[in-house]
């Protein structure tokens, strides 16, 4: 029989089903959260009822934003006609902490997978055509993962953007075949970014 009430073996449940997150690790955030100071305890389940409701994505770049347009987006120091395209926020993030990088992000909120389900129209990339239309952009570089779904949404970006008047570039990996941009250490981003190549 399960030793817990019903309460907390829920919660170690649902806690366990978080990414990175078994039932040991589930269990020892739970006990945790039992013994917290009440406080930190109502902080926390306060933050994250918040974060539905307040965090949205960017009408630009569809980073995650508490705003209508992220902080990047309405930057006015950044390079406007340089456009990073990222599978993900969290390769934003690394390539940000990078410091290597100074124009603007498109976020494609993932990759195309299609044996998923997952088509161009799943993902962010009519929103970067017409960016592409609207905006002065004069490069379009292309991060996405070197795995083999982020290849191929790379080269399908190539041949959709292939004949606009724009120089389309992919960054140099130093990071292995089946890497992932945001577990890159800083140094290895900064190298990719700078040896980017025409593609
Ligand atoms: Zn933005």
């Amino acid at each position: 029989m399960n030793p817990y009430p019903p309460i907390l073996s829920e919660l170690i449940r649902k806690l366990s089903r978080l990414p990175g997150l078994g039932e040991k690790s589930a269990t020892r955030i739970a006990m945790y959260l039992l013994k917290a100071p009440e406080r930190d305890v109502e902080s926390l389940a306060e933050n994250i009822r918040q974060l539905r409701s307040n965090i949205r994505t960017c009408s630009i770049c569809f980073n995650f934003t508490d705003e209508p347009v992220c902080a990047i987006c309405s930057d006015p120091v950044r390079d406007t006609g340089q456009v990073c395209v990222v599978e993900g926020t969290a390769d934003l993030l690394a390539i940000e902490q990078s410091g290597a990088f100074k124009g603007r992000y498109h976020v494609l909120q993932g990759v195309l997978a299609p044996l998923d389900g997952i088509g161009p129209d799943q993902i962010r990339i009519k929103e970067l055509f017409a960016r592409f239309k609207s905006e002065k952009i004069n490069e379009i570089i292309l991060a996405t993962n070197p795995s083999s779904e982020g290849e191929a949404t790379a080269h399908y970006l190539l041949q959709i953007l292939k004949d606009q008047a724009v120089r389309i570039t992919r960054i140099a990996y130093g990071i292995p075949m089946g890497g992932d941009l945001k577990y890159t250490d800083r140094v290895t981003l900064e190298r990719a970014l700078k040896g980017r190549q025409a593609f």
